[in-house]
């Protein structure tokens, strides 16, 4: 149906001359919203929607989110919110992704790490025929991207090299990311460490290139219908009282950390592997990145 405001031209004259109409920049946000892969069940989320109760850090991430998104893109650092899951860290990343495509009509995108990784890895599949740049450009290239779930991914080297890639060329081009983690700044021996989860290469640049916050809180997926703030507060508390450490590493990774010998020679060749690859990284363009097909099984 045809705008009555400008009969479809998408322009209509203003105070100052010929401006574009209402309906072509609707079009815009909605073309962007579509194309920004923000999850059906996140599509909704926004800060003021956000169910708070008392939690000091979690009540300062939201204050540090609220302030990102309005002075978004005037912005130096992106966000990283860390903390176990279900405690609204994805709710918080796209409630800001989706205020910048609506009030700066920013080129946003979402990727869960995993799937991330999955679509590059199929890259090589004949098949399906996108080349690997097709699903990194918008990745590399987007002015504000979450990265949901970080570490999440078994590590390996090709996971290490891609997601350095491409949160390297962000950090070089200075386009914020928001990154979300269930993974904790702990000892570097411990294999449940963010350090260890994504190198410590990615976990440097973190650093630098975000205001990393960390919060706990009570599981909003555990909530029973009809429940409110403050149930959200008992869920805190009895997880509290539940979980004085979460155990998410397997048998093998904490075998090998238990055996003191065998973790110091871990470290050692992780850390001149490390550093072999922080020396070809030092020029981003000399990356030898070895492609999507690398990561496959
Ligand atoms: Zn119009």
């Amino acid at each position: 149906m045809s705008c009555d405001v400008c009969n479809g031209t998408g322009w209509k004259v203003g105070e100052r001359g010929a401006e574009r109409c209402h309906c072509w920049l609707d079009s815009v946000t909605t073309r962007l919203m579509d194309e920004a892969r923000i999850p059906p069940r996140y599509s909704r989320c926004t800060i003021d929607n956000f169910v708070l109760y008392p939690n000091e850090k979690l009540h300062n991430a939201l204050t540090q989110a609220r302030k990102f998104a309005a002075a978004f893109p005037a912005t130096a650092k992106g966000l990283c919110l860390i903390g176990p899951p279900g405690i609204g860290k994805t709710h918080i990343a796209v409630a800001v992704l989706r205020q910048a495509i609506l009030e700066k009509r920013a080129r946003g995108l979402f990727y869960d790490v995993r799937d991330l990784l999955r679509v590059i890895r199929s890259t090589y599949n004949p098949v399906v025929r996108t080349a690997e740049m097709d699903i990194l450009r918008p990745v590399m290239e987007a002015d504000l991207l979450v990265l949901d779930d970080l570490g999440a991914e078994k590590p390996s080297e090709w996971v290490e090299e891609t997601m350095t890639l491409i949160v390297n060329t962000r950090y070089n081009e200075k386009r914020p990311t928001i990154f979300t983690t269930n993974y904790e700044d702990l000892e570097e021996t411990n294999m449940d460490s963010l350090k260890v989860r994504v190198g410590f290469r990615i976990h440097s640049r973190l650093h630098e290139m975000c205001d990393v916050m960390s919060f706990e809180g009570g599981d909003y997926r555990m909530l029973p219908p009809n429940s409110g703030p403050s149930d959200l507060a008992t869920l805190w508390q009895r997880n509290k009282e539940r979980l004085p450490l979460p155990a998410r590493t397997r048998g093998p990774a904490r075998a090998q950390l238990s055996s003191g010998a065998g973790s110091n020679m871990l470290q050692d060749s992780q850390n001149r592997a490390a550093t072999e690859r922080a020396k070809r990284l030092a020029d981003p363009r000399e990356l030898k990145w070895p492609g999507g097909k690398a990561g496959r099984g």
